[in-house]
Formats: structure tokens, C-alpha cells, sequence
């Protein structure tokens, strides 16, 4: 086991910064690591480049393909952003998420695209891994383990930040294990079905209005079943999302006499945001807590 933090690949001089613009240029060197060619990782989305940041700090540059506020599912990616896939050293992603991801990465990456999803127990046909932090670690554990093979220099760095990682996300799920266990409301109803892993790690049962992409719509059919289940089992909380239009939650709240409430799927962060993957889960828990009846 290797617990030493080695050499400069911590100490990231600010005058360095500026070679971060010339990061997608790089390519694949796996040199020394002086910053001038920093290893470059691209993350499909927000939490992925959350992961690769904690794990590998400032001996990589990390690229989010997912601009702020932008809501990923539906991403469509500039022919700079492929290109930027095409030079990466290390491509994360989540299959059957993003088809635009898919489609560049099974051209461009190759042996260099990592699915994050190796190691997670997956729920069928859900992609939304990241809401369990507990799969956070394993995420980050996958990155450590390929950029530690691919770039040896780097591989007692991100050991330390991958254990660190693991460390955060046992703390994390541990307040919402803590913070959940006397919710009397135990069905979670969202607008967006992005919270199945979420509901299963901390004993809810999700009930989503919409399908597992933001922008389905509902069926009457679908919206009368939602109200009548808010109705019988006494769901005094609608769940709605920062990157997506609330009037589906709104509707079903007007109908029941429910409120409406912002649950993060954390598929980005807002534009302007100060937050991390760790606030914003904390964020989501002060929320359920109230939502869901937790003295
Ligand atoms: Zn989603």
C-alpha cells in the first residue's frame, strides 16, 4: 500500500494555471510530470469530473464536457469537445447516459474511455449511479486504479486521493443513513426518476412523475396514478429539479394539496454555483428530512 504523497505533483504553481488553456492541445504524454503537459482526463458530466478531481488533484487537468447549468442527458458535443476526447488520456463516462458521449467515445477513445459503472451494482436500465455516494468511492477507486496503470508517476497520488475520496463518500452516507432512518414518508415522489439508487441505499421507494430523462412528459394516465398514490400515502412533498422546468411537480402538488421542494440529481451544477457534490448531497438531505417526516 502506498500512502506517501510524492513530490511536486501536489503543490500545482499558480503560475501554471495558464497551461491549462493549452490542455486539449497535450495529447497523450505521459512524461514527467511538469505541468506544461499535465495528463489531461475528460469527465462526461459533473460528478465523474468531481470524482477525478478529488483522486487526482492537480496532477491532471480535468475537462467537464457538461457546461454549467447544462442539463446532460441531451448533450451535444462541439467538434472541439470530440477532438478533446480523441487527446484525453483518460475518458470517463456512464453508457446509455448520454448518446452523444456514447457515439465519441466508441470512435475516439478506445482503450483510454473508462465506464464508471464497472463495479456498481446497477439498477436496470438506470444510469444515475453517482446519487449512492457509496458509488462515488467506487468510482473514484476505478479512476485511481487506471490512471495509477496508465501514468505510474501519478500512481501514489491518486491512491492517497482515491482513499481520501472513499473516506468523504463513507461520510456522506453515513449522514444520510443517520438522517433518514426515522423518515415516516418512505415514497419519494420527483419529477425526474434520477434518484432510484438514492432511494435504495437509504430505504426509500422512488415514484417518479416523469420517466429516467428530464424532458419526458407524463401521461394522464401516469399523472392521474402519481396523484392518487400522493393522496393514499399521505406524500406531502413534490420534488422538482434545479436544471429542468417544475411544472410537472407543480401540477401534481396543486392536485394534492402537496408542496413543492428541490431535489439535485446533480447531473450539473447551476451556473454561478459554489457548491460541490458534497454540499449540494447535504443540501438534498436537509430537504428529505423535511420532506419526508424525519424528526
Ligand atoms: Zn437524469
Amino acid at each position: 500500500m502506498r500512502l506517501r504523497v510524492p513530490h511536486a505533483a501536489l503543490a500545482a504553481p499558480a503560475v501554471l494555471a495558464a497551461s491549462t488553456l493549452l490542455a486539449g492541445c497535450a495529447g497523450s504524454t505521459a512524461g514527467p510530470d511538469t505541468s506544461a503537459n499535465r495528463p489531461t482526463v475528460v469527465a462526461a458530466f459533473y460528478p465523474l469530473a468531481y470524482a477525478a478531481e478529488q483522486v487526482a488533484g492537480d496532477s491532471v487537468d480535468v475537462i467537464d464536457l457538461t457546461p454549467p447549468g447544462a442539463e446532460p442527458h441531451d448533450l451535444e458535443l462541439t467538434a472541439q469537445q470530440v477532438a478533446q476526447i480523441a487527446e484525453a488520456d483518460l475518458v470517463l463516462y456512464v453508457p446509455g447516459f448520454q448518446p452523444a458521449v456514447d457515439e465519441a467515445v466508441a470512435q475516439q477513445a478506445g482503450d483510454r474511455a473508462l465506464d464508471v459503472t464497472q463495479g456498481i451494482d446497477m439498477i436496470p436500465g438506470d444510469p444515475h449511479v453517482w446519487l449512492d455516494p457509496l458509488n462515488m468511492a467506487t468510482i473514484g477507486n476505478s479512476i485511481a486504479d487506471r490512471l495509477g496503470a496508465s501514468l505510474p508517476d501519478l500512481a501514489d497520488t491518486v491512491d492517497v486521493g482515491a482513499r481520501k475520496l472513499s473516506a468523504d463518500m463513507s461520510g456522506l452516507s453515513n449522514e444520510w443513513k443517520t438522517g433518514t432512518q426515522s423518515c415516516t414518508i418512505r415514497d419519494l415522489v420527483v419529477s425526474h426518476e434520477a434518484f432510484g439508487y438514492l432511494a435504495r441505499a437509504y430505504g426509500f421507494t422512488q415514484v417518479g412523475i416523469a420517466g429516467l430523462s428530464p424532458d419526458s412528459e407524463p401521461s394522464p394516465a401516469r399523472l392521474a396514478e402519481v396523484t392518487a398514490l400522493v393522496k393514499d400515502r399521505g406524500v406531502t412533498t413534490i420534488y422538482y429539479e434545479t436544471l429542468v422546468d417544475p411544472k410537472i411537480a407543480q401540477t401534481v402538488a396543486a392536485e394534492t394539496g402537496a408542496t413543492t421542494a428541490v431535489l439535485d440529481p446533480l447531473e450539473g451544477l447551476p451556473e454561478g454555483s459554489d457548491g460541490n457534490y458534497v454540499s449540494v448531497m447535504q443540501d438534498n438531505l436537509a430537504q428529505v428530512r423535511t420532506g419526508q417526516a424525519c424528526p
